[in-house]
C-alpha cells in the first residue's frame, strides 16, 4: 500500500499483537482470578513515535539555504556549525572530528565529521549516517558544470532525516545505543573528465577517515544504516549490491520493516548492482555489517536517480513522502529493537 499524507498511528502487528494478549489474558484468567501476574502484561508492544516529515524538510531546507556545501567554503563552515549546535541539543554527547584531506585535484579539505551519540554508556549500539557536504561540480549537467549544486537530495536529504530522527529520540529516550555520524567530503569524487591522473578512492573521504581513525577507539556498532537521496518524489530504494554483500541480514531486516509499516512501494526487495558509497568503506574498513538506502532509478543511464550531479538537485524535488517513509522505517527498526533486547 502506497504511503499517504496521514499513517495510521500504530502499526498493523500492534493491534495484533493487542488481539493476542486479549486472548492470553482471557485464558491466564480463567486459571487465575489475579489478572495482575499475568506474564503476557510484562512486555507490553512498544508505541514507535510517528516521524515528522514537516519538520524533517524543514532540516533539508535549513540546509540547502546555506548554500552549496563544499568544503573550504563559509557555507560549509557555517552549515557544519549549524548542524552540531542542532544535534548537540538533541544527543547525548557530540563530537565534531576536524581533519584535512587531500583532493584528486590536489586542494587540502577542512573536514568535519559530526557525531552525536545517544545513551554512549550502551554496549549493542546502531550506526546510522549520511554525508553532508554537496558535490563543487555539476558534471552530470549540460551547463554551469564547473559550478556546485544544491544538493537538496544528494546531502541534505538523508541529514534531514537522520536530524528528524535525532530529535525524536530526544523527545522520546527509548533505552537505545545509537550514534549519528554525519560524514564530510563525500561528494568531492573525481570527475571522468577531471584531467588529472587517476585518483582511487577519491570519493566518500570523510567516512574513510572515520573509518580508520574512529570517534572512540575500538568503536564497533550491531550495525549500519547509511541514508544518501532519500528525498524525491516516489523515490525507489532496492537491495544495493554492495549492501547485499557485506549486510544481507540487515537489508532483509530493513526492507521487511519497511514493507509491514507500508512503504513496500519505496523498498523495493529486488537486488542491483553493487555501489561505491560511504558504507563499501564502513564495511571495508570499519568491519561494521552496513548498508545503503539510495535511490535507485531503471531507467536513468547512472542507475542514480534521474537529477544525481545537476542543477536540478533542488529543494523543488524534496518530497515529504519520501522522507516519511524513510525515517518512519527507520524509527521502526530502532523500536522493534528495545523488544527484541
Ligand atoms: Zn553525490
Amino acid at each position: 500500500m502506497a504511503p499517504s499524507g496521514v499513517k495510521c498511528k500504530f502499526p498493523a502487528w500492534i493491534g495484533v499483537a493487542c488481539f493476542l494478549l486479549v486472548l492470553s489474558c482471557g485464558q491466564q484468567g480463567d486459571r487465575n482470578p489475579d489478572k495482575t501476574k499475568t506474564p503476557a502484561l510484562a512486555t507490553p508492544p512498544v508505541d514507535v513515535p510517528r516521524f515528522q516529515a514537516d519538520s524533517a524538510f524543514a532540516f533539508v531546507k535549513q540546509q540547502v539555504e546555506f548554500g552549496p556545501r563544499v568544503p573550504n567554503t563559509r557555507a560549509h563552515v557555517n552549515c557544519a556549525e549549524w548542524l552540531a549546535g542542532k544535534l548537540a541539543g538533541y544527543a547525548d554527547t557530540l563530537i565534531v572530528q576536524s581533519f584535512r584531506v587531500r583532493a584528486f585535484d590536489g586542494k587540502v579539505l577542512d573536514s568535519r565529521n559530526i557525531i552525536a551519540s545517544f545513551h554512549p554508556d550502551l554496549g549493542n549500539r546502531i550506526l546510522l549516517c549520511a554525508h553532508w557536504d554537496t558535490r563543487p561540480f555539476a558534471d552530470q549537467d549540460q551547463e554551469r558544470r564547473n559550478e556546485p549544486i544544491d544538493g537538496a537530495n544528494d546531502g541534505a536529504s538523508g541529514v534531514g532525516v537522520l536530524l528528524e530522527v535525532a530529535r525524536i529520540l530526544a523527545a522520546t529516550d527509548p533505552a537505545l545505543g545509537v550514534d549519528i555520524v554525519l560524514f564530510d567530503a563525500e561528494d568531492y569524487g573525481q570527475p571522468d573528465d577531471s584531467g588529472f591522473p587517476p585518483m582511487d578512492d577519491s570519493y566518500c573521504l570523510g567516512s574513510q577517515y572515520w573509518a580508520k581513525n574512529p570517534h572512540q577507539r575500538n568503536y564497533i556498532a550491531r550495525y549500519g544504516i547509511l541514508l544518501d537521496m532519500v528525498g524525491a518524489p516516489q523515490a525507489k530504494f532496492t537491495q544495493e549490491g554492495t549492501s547485499m554483500q557485506y549486510a544481507p541480514s540487515v537489508v532483509e531486516q530493513v526492507w521487511k520493516t519497511a514493507a509491514a509499516t507500508g512503504f513496500g512501494d519505496y523498498f523495493i526487495p529486488e537486488r542491483t548492482k553493487g555501489i561505491i558509497d560511504d558504507h563499501y568503506y564502513i564495511n571495508r574498513l570499519a568491519g561494521i555489517k552496513c548498508i545503503d538506502i539510495i535511490h535507485y532509478d531503471f531507467s536513468s543511464p547512472s542507475n542514480f536517480w534521474t537529477h544525481w550531479h545537476t542543477h536540478e538537485d533542488r529543494l523543488d524535488k524534496i518530497d515529504r513522502n519520501s522522507l516519511r517513509a524513510v525515517g518512519q522505517t527507520l524509527l521502526e527498526v530502532l523500536f522493534r529493537e528495545i523488544q527484541a533486547s
